[in-house]
């Protein structure tokens, strides 16, 4: 069986442990045959601090890979890539989009906006304390107590549908983050996330299934098996990742994930080099 691992992080970031070359090889111990370091892309200054390089260390951060990459290459094949925030701050040189050296694109929303809020429903709701709010960020969770948890879902698929739509990503990223604390909608959003997979299958975008949430709180994978099925129906390409940020965690629960998938259907995940999306035989 061949197993992909594009979700993992460095030190760099700032909340991540470990030495890179630690994940690298818990990875080939675990089997795994592609491993991609996709750490976050550098947020603005005044939202950086402890979340993410700043923009004058992305280059080291990519030579840093490239090394590794040639150290490993006879053990495991390693891919270079970002997690980036949508909505997108300026503070990610969109110049990396087009690099050559970039395999893949990992599209992520953690911020939800008092704009994204405005523009989405005119919700009568209560503002945000923060211009910008991190809602997947322990620390904050108490601003979920203020808003109607269907807006909030609202405006998050929303913002989804947008990332799939500016065609910048190749990956979306923990589809559902949303649930991280456990907080469920009470409407139903089929009908929106039947809209982002045909999109995501026709730009051939694909979902990450991400092991993580299963430490979270919500003590599931992201997204769920309901969201799963959709994306199956609609023939939207899928790959793994076990959003690491300490090497014990790479490939965490892979073995679930995998048989959740081939339960579902699936037969095939994906890689990336340069970009390209292709596919690998489970
Ligand atoms: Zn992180
Ligand atoms: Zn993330």
């Amino acid at each position: 069986m061949n197993l992909v691992n594009y979700h993992n992080h460095t030190y760099m970031c700032g909340h991540a442990e470990g030495t890179p070359e630690e994940y690298i090889n818990v990875a080939i111990k675990k089997g795994i045959s592609e491993f991609g370091f996709s750490d976050h892309a550098p947020l603005p200054e005044y939202l950086r601090e402890g979340i993410t390089m700043s923009p004058l260390e992305t280059e080291t951060y990519i030579n840093m890979v490239a090394e590794l990459t040639k150290k490993y290459a006879s053990q495991i094949t390693i891919r270079t890539g970002f997690e980036v925030d949508f909505p997108s701050f300026n503070s990610f040189d969109l110049k990396y989009l087009k690099d050559e050296r970039i395999d893949f694109i990992i599209g992520s929303c953690h911020f939800i906006s008092q704009y994204n809020m405005d523009i989405v429903s005119g919700m009568s709701t209560s503002k945000l304390s923060e211009d910008e709010w991190a809602f997947d960020n322990p620390y904050t969770i108490s601003e979920f107590d203020k808003h109607d948890v269907d807006d909030l879902y609202h405006v998050y698929y929303t913002i989804i549908f947008e990332a799939v739509n500016s065609r910048m990503f190749d990956i979306i990223g923990h589809f559902d983050l949303m649930k991280k604390f456990g907080h469920r909608p009470k409407k139903d959003f089929k009908y929106i996330i039947q809209k982002i997979a045909q999109n995501m299958s026709k730009y051939d975008i694909a979902a990450e299934i991400n092991t993580s949430g299963l430490l979270k709180p919500v003590k599931e994978m992201y997204p769920s098996e309901e969201i799963i099925n959709i994306f199956f129906d609609n023939n939207v390409p899928i790959t793994l990742g076990s959003d690491s940020h300490s090497p014990e965690t790479v490939g965490y629960a892979f073995d679930k994930a995998v048989n959740m998938i081939k339960k579902i259907g699936y037969t095939k995940i994906s890689g990336f080099a340069k970009r390209k999306r292709y596919d690998v035989n489970l």
